[in-house]
């Protein structure tokens, strides 16, 4: 079987799953071919964010951000609760459902979009031929007038700290032990270390999180990393910074992890380990030597800012090209790719680029951080507001946290948003909005907010960037 399209999208994660949408949407004949074998050994799409990353691990940090609060956090509201209960195996299966609800609906759009899934093991060969290994072993070829690589990312494997399925994992693994851990160590106190650590640490494991660097969360604004590290270790997270894990060994029933710090050699034992360093790109089955598609040694496909190729009519977009390994910056990339394939304006602002961490409380931020900000050389002016002193949220009684805001001194322009707070990945959206039209700080300051909502920090942070704060004292006044 051979069949031309106009398009063939190579992998069905949030990157290729949306530039298959929206490429059908605008007339083009699609076919995606995605590979991925479900828990319930099914063919799925949704890549790695619907089936193993951001939506399975969302489930977990809600539920467990429940019963935690049930445990510890309602007394103070007046309300008692004995006899709780933890189903660890139900609550796999709840998130085990809604990935399937997700990835099933992805396969219906697909459907009504009238696009064609072709099930299995794409290979970018030359003159735009993409041979498709089928899942029952078939080989077949088809051709695209365009082609967009979408295969994403996986795990970085340590050699030294080898996976065992069970006592050793990578982060999908994480999100399915059905009993709690009674000591677990998290190699990497990166995002997704972070987040599966929270969910192990509030199901009543003993968590400890060791990272190679010196510095805690490095790409985020000091302030607010400086708040998160404080908070987490309060919240019984041990995270040790300047710990490189030279070693992982499985004795009987436990992991003896091997590490170096400061003070030398060390050496620890517990009965779970996951593995969170980071993930590389998967570019070495989709790209064939025929192909002429230049990738670097990382695997990272080179593109331009518009998700060209060095080959013409072949375009790379998600975690498989530079920028960072997010969702919707990769969604982005498929809409904007879709849009120039059919001869539109598509594009991506890279400069505004939400982040969040599902911690809790949650951080986010857009922008450049004032150590960013500093080292540029501009002007700026800083105004922050606790959370503390919100109204809604000494009402919800979640007040930990800050919102702060940078702004260019010189013309008003938001430079960046950070947030450490209940909601903080919501909170985010109107930074995200102003700094997309190329707004000012007055235009948050201006803008009328409900009373009371957590939304009021984000407004008495604007005000505060020019002594105008109400509800904190002012250092300056204007
Ligand atoms: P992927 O989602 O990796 O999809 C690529 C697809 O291509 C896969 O389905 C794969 O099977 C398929 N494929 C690969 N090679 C081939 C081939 N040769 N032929 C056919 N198919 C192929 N990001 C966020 O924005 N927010 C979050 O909250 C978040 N949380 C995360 C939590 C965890 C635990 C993890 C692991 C990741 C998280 N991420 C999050 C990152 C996010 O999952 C990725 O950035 C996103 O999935 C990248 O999308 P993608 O389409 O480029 O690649
Ligand atoms: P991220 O790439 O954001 O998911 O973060 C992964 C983290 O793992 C980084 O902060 C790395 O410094 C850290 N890391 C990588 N290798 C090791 C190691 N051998 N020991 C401890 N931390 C590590």
């Amino acid at each position: 079987m051979s069949e031309q399209y106009d398009v063939i999208v190579i992998g069905g994660g949030p990157a290729g799953y949306v530039a298959a949408i929206r490429c059908a949407q605008l007339g083009l004949n699609t076919a995606c071919v995605e590979k991925w074998i479900n828990k319930q050994n099914k063919p799925a799409l949704g890549g790695t964010c619907l089936n193993v990353g951001c939506i399975p691990s969302k489930a977990l940090l809600e539920a467990t951000e429940l019963y935690d609060q049930a445990q510890h956090g309602f007394e103070d509201l007046g309300i008692n609760i004995k006899g709780i209960e933890l189903d660890v195996p139900k609550m796999i299966s709840r998130k085990d459902k809604i990935v399937s609800e997700l990835t099933g609906g992805i396969e219906q759009l697909f459907k009504a979009n009238k696009i064609t899934w072709l099930q299995g093991t794409g290979r970018l060969m030359a003159d735009k031929q993409v041979e498709v290994t089928t899942l029952d072993g078939n080989t077949e070829t088809h051709t695209g007038n365009s082609i967009i690589i979408a295969t994403g990312s996986e795990p970085i494997e340590l050699s030294a700290t080898p996976l065992t399925g069970d006592k050793v994992v990578d982060s999908a693994g994480a999100l399915d032990w059905e009993a709690v851990p009674g000591k677990v160590c998290v190699i990497g106190a990166g995002v997704i270390g972070l987040e599966l650590g929270s969910v192990w640490r509030r199901l009543g494991s003993e968590v400890i999180v060791l990272e190679a660097m010196d510095e805690f969360l490095p790409m985020v604004d000091n302030a607010i990393a400086k708040d998160a590290l404080r908070t987490f270790t309060k919240q019984g997270l041990d995270i040790r910074l300047g710990a490189r894990v030279m070693k992982s060994e499985v004795k009987g029933e436990s992991v003896v992890i091997d590490y170096k710090d400061k003070d030398g050699d060390q050496s620890m034992t517990v009965d779970k380990l996951i593995v969170a360093v980071g993930r590389r790109a998967v570019t070495d089955v989709v790209l064939s030597p025929e192909s002429a598609v230049q990738s670097d040694e990382r695997g990272q496909i080179h593109v331009n800012e518009y998700c060209e190729t060095s080959v013409p009519g072949i375009y790379a977009i998600g975690d498989i090209v530079r920028g960072p390994m997010l969702a919707h910056k990769g969604s982005e990339e498929g809409v904007m790719v879709a849009e120039r394939i059919v001869g539109q304006h598509g594009h991506v602002n890279y400069d505004v680029m939400p982040n969040v961490i599902y911690t809790h409380p949650e951080i986010a931020w857009v922008g450049k951080t004032e150590e960013e900000v500093k080292s540029d050389g501009t002007d700026y002016q800083v105004g922050t507001f606790p959370f503390a002193a919100s109204g809604r949220a000494k009402a919800k009684g979640d007040t930990s946290g800050l919102v702060k805001v940078i702004r260019d001194t010189a013309n008003d322009r938001l430079l960046g948003a950070h947030i450490i707070g209940p909601s903080a990945s919501e909170l985010l959206g109107q930074s995200v909005l102003t700094m997309e039209f190329d707004g000012t700080i007055e235009d948050i300051a201006r803008t009328i907010h409900a009373h009371p909502t957590l939304s009021e920090a984000m407004h008495e942070a604007a005000l505060g960037a020019d002594g105008r704060a109400i509800h904190i004292a002012n250092r300056k006044r204007r």
